[in-house]
């Protein structure tokens, strides 16, 4: 038996868009480690995707802006499963970078509902499958406070205090656990589309205490343990893995190239 302790599990994988996605990681994992994964994707075009990488696999198709997807995925599953991930996210930068004050109203509330009341959506229609010890994880980022995340950056807090609430309401009739993973910036595609984004990502790769760039497998890493029994005493918080960019502000490298610029 291995580690983790997952083989012959099976658990509800939501954010495959390509090779490079978190949840793909986290799928590849899973499997290693004998469990097996059901998806979801947002649209149609991403199911022959899903079947390239995991082939045999069972995909459903759920854009979680449609409320209708989620009822649906609640009635078409079937089976236990013992666990969720949630890994989507959206936000519209079309209009390029804006001081947050100039949010518009609908880009967020949209990225609200998909980014992050999905999550509560999405539990409450896979609770009937989920087995009274599972654990549902998240992906959250590494730090909420006025980051480089754009107006993504409120609603991932929104998302992680949700977690809290989650693991307290699960906990009336189940011991089902809600976690958060908080990443630092990952190359993948839906960072692509934030504004600035290859400049952030080698300014936290600087800030790393290591000088070296997280590495998506890393997260993916603390995924499945959080997914896995092994991680039994962890509920309703968040995990960082950032290799200790966070903490590391004041930089002496960055400082000093600061200094001589
Ligand atoms: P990705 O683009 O590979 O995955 C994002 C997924 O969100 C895609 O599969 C997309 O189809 C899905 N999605 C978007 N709108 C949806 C909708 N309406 N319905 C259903 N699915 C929808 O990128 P990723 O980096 O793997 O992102 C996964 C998670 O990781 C996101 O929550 C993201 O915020 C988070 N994250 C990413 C980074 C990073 O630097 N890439 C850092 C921290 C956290």
């Amino acid at each position: 038996m291995s580690f983790l302790n997952i083989s012959g599990k099976t658990f509800l994988i939501s954010g495959v868009a390509n090779k490079k996605s978190v949840a793909t990681h986290v799928a590849q994992t899973l499997q290693g480690e004998g469990a097996q994964c059901v998806f979801t994707v947002q649209k149609s075009e991403q199911v022959s995707q899903v079947e390239k990488l995991f082939p045999g696999s069972q995909v459903f198709v759920c854009d979680v802006s449609q409320k209708g997807d989620i009822e649906a995925l609640g009635k078409e599953l079937s089976g236990k499963l013992d666990g969720f991930l949630h890994s989507l996210a959206f936000g519209n930068f079309s209009e390029g970078p804006k001081p947050f004050h100039e949010t518009l109203r609908t880009d967020y509330l949209e990225a609200a509902q998909i980014s992050s009341f999905s999550l509560v959506e999405m539990t409450r229609a896979l609770k009937p499958h989920l087995s009274p010890s599972a654990s549902i994880v998240t992906i959250s980022i590494s730090n909420t406070r006025a980051t480089s995340y754009g107006y993504l950056g409120p609603i991932k807090a929104m998302l992680e205090t949700s977690v809290a609430y989650l693991a307290k309401s699960l906990s009336a009739d189940s011991q089902i656990r809600v976690n958060a993973v908080g990443a630092g910036p990952l190359k993948t595609s839906a960072s692509a589309g934030i504004p600035h984004y290859i400049e952030n990502y080698l300014f936290a790769e600087a800030l790393t205490l290591r000088k070296k760039a997280l590495e998506t497998q890393e997260v993916a890493n603390t995924v499945a343990f959080l997914l896995s029994p092994r991680s039994s005493g962890i509920n309703a918080t968040t995990l960082v893995v950032d290799a200790g960019m966070s903490c590391n502000g004041f930089d002496q490298d960055v400082v000093q190239k600061y200094a001589k610029d």
